[in-house]
């Protein structure tokens, strides 16, 4: 589903630069549900964001789902992003006079999907995250997790191939954590490929691989029956 070879990424700051992603190397398959962890300022956003195509990559070469992703034009982008990709935040990123329903159904409208199309498959997709009697709801109305339940349902109702969500626990109680990692891990059992950015290994451990970042390189990828395994040796 996602290649990456050799990736390089810098920011310009004045006449510096700052090297963020130092040759990164990565092979996502679909169906996998992987955890990027790493300290802060370790890359993992940035990474994300190239992932999602929010950002371009400065070297090496990346292809998703089979095509090349590399200086696209801002329409092509826009077009690919639409079709293969769903994004969730850490703070929801929900808009505040629209309903739950109205929320969900938001990408879809981008995607010229008829209006009572549109509002069906909203309804489904907030029933699949246990909101449909909030459909009507205001973001105000609703709890941090139910916030990010809807944000989750939004991104789903695009079926996109992959689902990125950047600390997408990371404002809310621990509780409430599991509930939303719970939804994405059945999201996942259903065959969606997702991939977690956190800073929580309990939340990492709820994925089915975890590739750790430090200082813009991979220094370690593995899979969680082997990070089990290594705890008791
Ligand atoms: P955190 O856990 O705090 O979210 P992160 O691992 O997600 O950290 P990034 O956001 O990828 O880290 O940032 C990596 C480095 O790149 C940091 O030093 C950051 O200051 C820098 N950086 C990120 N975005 C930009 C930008 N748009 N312009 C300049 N520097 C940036
Ligand atoms: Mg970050």
């Amino acid at each position: 589903m996602i290649q990456i070879k050799d990736l390089h990424k810098s920011y310009k700051m004045g006449k510096n630069s700052l090297h963020v992603l130092k040759g990164i190397n990565f092979n996502v398959e679909e169906g996998e549900l992987v955890a990027i962890m790493g300290s802060s300022g370790s890359g993992k956003s940035t990474l994300l964001n190239i992932l999602g195509m929010l950002d371009e990559l400065d070297e090496g070469s990346y292809t998703l789902d089979g095509v090349p992703i590399k200086n696209l034009n801002e329409t092509k982008a826009a077009q690919y992003r639409n079709k293969f990709l769903g994004f969730v935040f850490q703070s929801f990123n929900l808009i505040n006079y629209k309903s739950a329903a109205e929320n969900v159904a938001l990408p879809l409208y981008y995607q010229k999907v008829p209006r009572k199309e549109r509002q069906e498959k909203a309804l489904k997709y907030l029933a699949q995250v246990g909101l449909k009697e909030w459909a009507n709801h205001l973001p105000s109305e609703l709890s941090g997790g139910q916030k990010q339940r809807v944000a989750i349902a939004r991104a789903m109702a695009a079926e996109p191939k992959v689902l990125l969500a950047d600390e997408p626990t990371g404002a809310l109680d621990s509780t409430t954590s599991y509930e939303v990692m719970d939804l994405i891990q059945k999201i996942n059992d259903q065959g969606n490929t997702i991939l977690i950015v956190t800073h929580e290994p309990d939340i990492a451990d709820m994925c089915k691989r975890i590739v750790h970042l430090k200082d813009g390189v991979i220094i370690e990828d593995k899979k969680i029956e082997q990070v089990r395994a290594a705890k008791y040796v």
